[in-house]
């Protein structure tokens, strides 16, 4: 079973655990779930990391993941 999943850097961290590596299906839906690579939580949908990455490192992606992380739960 090949390995379907890749890890990218978000620029601001995991709400859980503060790392920016995380981890999508390669099929890369919009709706795909995006886990955080080293503690797993499930941080937010592949669209809202593209949203996240084309804003950069700030308080609005840092508000951003944290709805998103916040409405997983
Ligand atoms: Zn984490």
């Amino acid at each position: 079973m090949p390995d379907l999943s890749e890890d990218f850097r978000l620029p601001v961290g995991c709400p859980n655990c503060s790392s920016h590596r995380m981890r999508v299906s390669q099929v890369h839906n919009p709706d795909d779930k995006v886990f955080c690579a080293s503690c797993n939580t499930h941080v937010c949908l592949y669209h809202e990391a593209q949203e996240i990455i084309r804003k950069g490192a700030g308080s609005e992606s840092e508000a951003l993941l944290e709805e998103a992380a916040n409405r997983q739960r």
